[in-house]
């Protein structure tokens, strides 16, 4: 007699289908991440569209199940993805955008949790490291399995340009960028190095952060949004690309460390805000938060950016 097997659904969906949740659905196609993903926006038409366009490109990609759908659709999602909501104009920070899109969340995970969901839900909406937290408080879930995309995009992009200054593939650069998603995150110099190697050996220097051309570097990575949007008016390749990342993380149970937005209980002395830090992913969403020893400087700015999402988020009614 045959024995049953019951494969694991690596369903997916995302909520918000526009420049940032649509390039995500793209880029799981193309890396063949998932099993199902469902598309959901209050567009439904733009949702339909997209899965279309996407589902058109099938032949040549990894199969995948892929349609415009409704909250219902979350039930049995391994991983819920939000990129629903505003998003910054010319000039605007992300924290500009938070009582917006703190209404708009507090509806959406309402509508995903009385699916029956019980999996993971990632945030990618701005400003992400607060509507994590508020997705975490209106939806009930553990801690652990509310992750928000944190700094993920700011240390992929400080990466970049490291390497693109040093002239090393950007894999075997190691420098993370944490605290807020925003205009307080800040570079973890300390523990930057390229193959092992401490980045201060690379340029000769015993206070890199005080090198022109590194803090340079670090400017305009924490300014890269605003370049773009001025350009082009939005951002969206980068961000998708990391949200895959993170999702490949958790279906495949890699135990990454990742630099995502995580609630804070106690690490680095701080605790009950959701901030970037660097942590082991896994299919239980955050395993650990990976405690550095940081500088007194970069404590200090730790401190300084979660003092700031905390007034921001008491001021949105948190
Ligand atoms: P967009 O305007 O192109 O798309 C937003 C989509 O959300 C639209 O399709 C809209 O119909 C949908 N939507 C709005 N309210 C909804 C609701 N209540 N229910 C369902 N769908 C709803 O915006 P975008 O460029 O895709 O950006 C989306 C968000 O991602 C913004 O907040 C932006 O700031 C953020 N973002 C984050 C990062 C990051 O690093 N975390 C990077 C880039 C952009």
């Amino acid at each position: 007699m045959k024995t049953q097997f019951t494969p694991k659904t690596r369903k997916v969906a995302v909520i918000g289908t526009g420049f940032v949740g649509s390039s995500y659905a793209f880029s799981m196609v193309n890396q063949g991440i998932a099993n199902e993903l469902v598309l959901i926006d209050m567009n439904k038409e733009k949702a339909e569209g997209e899965a279309r366009d996407i589902n058109h490109g099938m032949p040549f990609a990894t199969p995948m199940k892929i349609w415009a759908g409704d909250y219902k659709d979350c039930a049995d999602a391994d991983l819920v993805v939000i990129t629903a909501g505003a998003n910054q104009a010319p000039g605007e920070t992300r924290l500009d955008l938070v009582e917006k899109n703190v209404k708009i969340f507090e509806c959406i995970v309402k509508d995903i949790m009385n699916s029956g969901f019980d999996g993971i839900i990632l945030v990618a909406t701005n400003p992400v490291d607060i509507l994590a937290h508020v997705t975490q408080k209106v939806s009930g879930l553990p801690n652990e399995r509310v992750i928000g995309s944190g700094t993920i995009l700011d240390t992929a992009r400080f990466r970049y340009l490291l390497s693109d200054y040093f002239e090393v593939d950007s894999r075997n650069v190691h420098a993370y960028i944490m605290g807020e998603h925003g205009d307080t995150e800040f570079p973890v110099w300390s523990h930057a190095q390229i193959g092992g190697v401490k980045l201060e050996h690379f340029i000769n220097t015993a206070a890199i952060e005080k090198e022109p051309d590194m803090q340079h570097l670090f400017e305009q990575t924490r300014d890269a949004a605003y370049h773009i949007i001025n350009r082009k008016g939005a951002t969206y390749y980068g961000i998708a690309m990391g949200l895959v990342r993170i999702t490949k993380a958790i279906l495949d149970d890699e135990n990454s460390i990742l630099t995502v937005s995580a609630l804070l209980e106690g690490q680095y002395g701080i605790s009950d805000v959701y901030i970037g830090v660097p942590a082991i992913i896994n299919k239980n969403g955050v395993r650990q938060i990976i405690e550095l020893n940081l500088t007194p400087h970069e404590q200090q700015q730790l401190e300084h950016s979660a003092s700031i999402l905390k007034q921001t988020r008491d001021r949105a009614f948190v």
